[in-house]
């Protein structure tokens, strides 16, 4: 899951925007494996960009993005003092 987000192919930063969709439609851009029509997909929007992930998958995204936002903020704000 990191892998991908530093790779972009994931974004890196929250969305502007989550719908719960009707599955079956697209693949989940972080397993890639198909939604299914049984369950409903998380669409995460950013502009005029949509991702589609499985529900499971949009949780571990977002903990993913936390953990690497969190490595983000110390890296860019070092100069800057961490919070306690
Ligand atoms: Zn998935």
């Amino acid at each position: 899951m990191r892998a991908k987000i530093a790779a972009g192919e994931l974004p890196s930063t929250d969305c502007d925007t989550t719908h719960l969709v009707i599955g079956g439609l697209e693949r989940c851009v972080a397993c890639e494996q198909p939604t299914t029509p049984a369950n409903p997909a998380i669409e995460c929007g950013y502009g005029h960009d949509r991702y589609i992930f499985h529900p499971d998958c949009y949780v571990m995204w977002e903990e993913a993005l936390r953990g690497d936002a969190s490595i983000d903020r110390i890296s860019q704000t070092h100069s800057e003092g961490l919070p306690s």
